[in-house]
């Protein structure tokens, strides 16, 4: 029996209205996909006749996969700073004779309750030069240019584990009042590790950045594929080389306290068609076996 572990799985009927010149489907009849901010929703669809899918989510590129059922399924994560309201995932594909097909799956983004907190750190850190800000960009552009690419090819396997004992010094979305100062929001999840705790694998994926960036430290960045990465920073050391195929629970790192921190702690991250989400939105939300 199947299971739907607190899951939103989304089924969305889309009509079998396929005929030569007029409109395949009733847009209508899609159901909004309700999200909160920094989570996680699974979209399922039928659309039977339909070859392809492609989805947009603004300029993020939203991967759908041909089940065997004849349906599709694709994974959304809303940006923790997300605008709340109504929104949209534009689709296009094609029908199995080759004829364009596009509908478009209205979304809703609810608004989450993030808490705040205010902390201090050194001036060094706080006062940054233009030199420094010139690099802080740059780096900030070489992650980008990092989750800008994803294969098609999903390397990842129900469930997801996280990489360290489930012990959260600092939760998702915080916003942070740094010296006095509101910044930008807690884009990860703190977890307590003393220096050199082994750091493993959140699932199977390829390592595609190893680098040393002034606010995350050593960081390390996994591709899971199909537009999801998960982050590990402010590491001691690696134990994977850039490029290398990992899998779940390898051990990738040793936990640190290298970059912007007050102590030794894994920031742990995941990111999913460019929105930054809760990682443990994939360990509560994809560890069920049954709905692979
Ligand atoms: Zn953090």
């Amino acid at each position: 029996m199947r299971r739907c572990a607190g899951l939103a799985a989304i089924f969305l009927s889309l009509g079998a209205g396929l005929a030569l010149g007029a409109p395949p489907f009733k847009t209508a009849a899609v159901k909004t996909v309700e999200v909160f901010q920094g989570e996680l929703a699974e979209i399922k669809f039928s659309a039977p006749g339909i070859a392809a899918a492609e989805g947009r989510w603004g300029g993020e590129k939203v991967f759908f996969y041909a089940a065997d059922n004849g349906n599709f399924t694709a994974l959304f994560g809303a940006d923790l700073e997300a605008k709340p309201g109504p929104d949209k995932i534009l689709v296009s594909g094609s029908t199995h004779a080759g004829a364009p097909w596009t509908t478009q799956i209205p979304l809703k983004i609810n608004a989450k309750a993030f808490k705040r907190e205010s902390f201090a750190v050194a001036q060094e850190f706080d006062q940054l030069s233009a030199e420094l800000l010139d690099r802080i960009r740059r780096e900030q552009e070489q992650f980008a240019r990092v989750f800008a690419v994803s294969p098609a090819r999903r390397w990842w396997a129900r469930p997801f584990a996280a990489p360290l004992a489930k012990e959260i010094t600092s939760p998702f979305g915080y916003r942070r009042v740094i010296n006095g100062t509101a910044r930008a929001p807690h884009t990860g999840v703190d977890l307590k590790a003393a220096m050199d705790t082994p750091v493993t694998a959140a699932n199977h994926g390829r390592v595609v950045l190893l680098g040393d960036f002034f606010f995350s430290g050593k960081s390390l960045v996994l591709d899971h594929g199909g537009g999801l990465f998960t982050v590990y920073f402010h590491l001691s050391g690696y134990k994977a080389e850039e490029g290398a195929e990992v899998k779940k629970g390898d051990v990738i790192a040793l936990s640190g306290m290298s970059g912007r921190v007050t102590g030794p702690h894994l920031h742990w991250g995941a990111r999913l068609n460019g929105a930054r989400i809760d990682p443990f939105q994939l360990v509560d939300k994809l560890n069920d076996k049954a709905e692979q």
